[in-house]
């Protein structure tokens, strides 16, 4: 299994949202709720693939705990 750092996500675009991608992609499916996705072919393939609203919750999350580095008062 490769190492991945958990914020290494590739937002991609609905389908439903975008029924025909801008850029030459293939579709795929979100990770987290398997909604249809753009994938862009020339897009990494190593990162995990999030529908627009996947990856929101995702950074948010990050946002809210922060690294993982935890330091005991100051
Ligand atoms: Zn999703």
């Amino acid at each position: 299994m490769p190492t991945l750092k958990s914020t290494e996500v590739l937002t991609c675009v609905r389908v439903d949202d975008m029924p025909v991608p801008n850029t030459h992609s293939f579709m795929s499916q979100c990770m987290q709720c398997d909604a249809r996705i753009w994938v862009a072919c020339s897009s990494p393939i190593e990162p995990k693939r999030m529908c627009l609203l996947c990856s929101g919750a995702h950074t948010e999350q990050i946002k809210k705990f922060g690294e993982p580095t935890v330091r005991a008062g100051k």
